[in-house]
C-alpha cells in the first residue's frame, strides 16, 4: 500500500460511500487472489455484483428505478414535469412504464 491509496481511502470516506458499494468496488478492481478474500468475506455481496453486472441498467428481477431517476417522453426529469404530474392515475402510472422502458432502452444501447 502506499500514501497515493491511503489518501484515496480518505477521499472515498468523505463521500460517505457506502460500505457494500466499497467492497463492490474492490472486488471490480481486484486481481485474482484478491478476489478470493473478498469472495469468501463477502459472499451475498459477490452474488449481487455478479447478478446485476450481467443485468441491463444493473436491476434485479422485478426490481424498478426510482422515479426520482426517470426522464419522460418530453425530456424532462418524471418527477419534475407539469404534463405528466397533472396526468389522471392511470396515464400518470403509464408515463412511468414509458419513462423506465425508455431508461432500460437508453442503458441497453450504451452497453458496447
Ligand atoms: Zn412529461
Amino acid at each position: 500500500m502506499s500514501l497515493h491509496e491511503f489518501i484515496h481511502s480518505q477521499v472515498l470516506a468523505e463521500r460517505d460511500v457506502p460500505f457494500h458499494a466499497l467492497i463492490m468496488a474492490a472486488m471490480r478492481k481486484a486481481d485474482t487472489g484478491n478476489i478470493e478474500k473478498l469472495r469468501s468475506c463477502w459472499p451475498e455481496t459477490w452474488d449481487e455484483l455478479e447478478k446485476r453486472y450481467w443485468s441491463p441498467g444493473g436491476l434485479l428481477p422485478g426490481e424498478r428505478v426510482p422515479v426520482a431517476l426517470l426522464v419522460c417522453e418530453h425530456d424532462k426529469p418524471l418527477a419534475e414535469c407539469a404534463t405528466c404530474a397533472a396526468y389522471e392515475d392511470g396515464a400518470a402510472e403509464a408515463a412511468i412504464e414509458k419513462a423506465h422502458a425508455r431508461w432500460l432502452e437508453e442503458v441497453k444501447r450504451s452497453i458496447p
